[in-house]
């Protein structure tokens, strides 16, 4: 199984396009989005296809059972059983979260923003995983760069969403951090995984923060939206 998330690798921090940028659907130039693919794909022997969705921040989960792909739209999170199927999603501050089962083969590849976390879009990729093949008690989770709670403010309407999402809880919502509310979007996460049935013990939430570390993470809150995504993939080999 290969697994990682990409860096900028850039000595251009100041441009919003400088480094290294997988994605179709925020501005950048073509040509340089096609050159690095042609990289990742150069990068994982066994290939069959690269899958990279237009995400919407929707809840909607694919799964991969067959190829050619193609283009998917509106989707945020993917599932396959597939060796050679590299599942992938784009991110600049929102939660790269990377599953897998490896003992049954069943991977997945999700983007956890604000509102795909506040709609639990992990446990909607968990089900799908479960019909896949794969066992919640032998499941390893990965979370890629993305914001920490010090970067993530918020309007207090966001925290209210959270408030209401994970009632009972006191380590998602910070309301004296600062002068409007803070989340922490990595544990929201974490709490949604340990309800579906993960162990948190298999869960690595230690990447760092895109935002703190913008010169080698994308960071939308840094750069803008109009910026170039980290690409975080997964794929099983044969
Ligand atoms: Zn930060």
């Amino acid at each position: 199984m290969t697994a990682f998330s990409t860096g900028r690798g850039t000595d251009r921090p100041d441009d919003p396009y400088g480094g290294f940028n997988a994605c179709h659907y925020t501005h950048g130039n073509p040509q340089e989005v096609a050159a690095c693919r042609s990289i990742l794909c150069d990068m994982l022997p066994g290939l069959r296809e690269l899958v990279i969705p237009r995400q919407t921040h929707s809840l909607n989960v694919a799964l991969v059972d067959t190829t050619p792909v193609g283009n998917l739209e509106d989707v945020d999170a993917l599932v396959t059983a597939v060796p050679g199927v590299a599942i992938a999603v784009n991110t600049a501050d929102c939660v790269p979260v990377l599953m897998a089962d490896s003992e049954a083969g069943v991977v997945a590849t999700v983007h956890s923003g604000w509102r795909g976390t506040a709609g639990h879009i992990v446990l909607k990729a968990l089900d799908v995983m479960e019909q896949a093949g794969a066992r919640r008690g032998r499941i390893n989770v990965v979370f890629g760069p993305s914001i920490c709670t010090g970067c993530f403010e918020v309007g207090p309407e966001v925290a209210d969403v959270f408030m209401s999402e994970y009632p009972g809880t006191d380590d998602i919502v910070f309301k004296n951090y600062g002068e409007r509310p803070h989340v922490d979007l990595r544990r929201a996460i974490v709490h949604d995984l340990v309800d579906g049935g993960i162990d948190e013990s298999n869960i690595d939430c230690s990447a760092p923060c895109s935002r703190c570390n913008w010169t080698e993470w994308w960071s939308a809150r840094r750069m803008g939206v109009n910026s170039g995504r980290t690409l975080s993939l997964i794929m099983l080999q044969k």
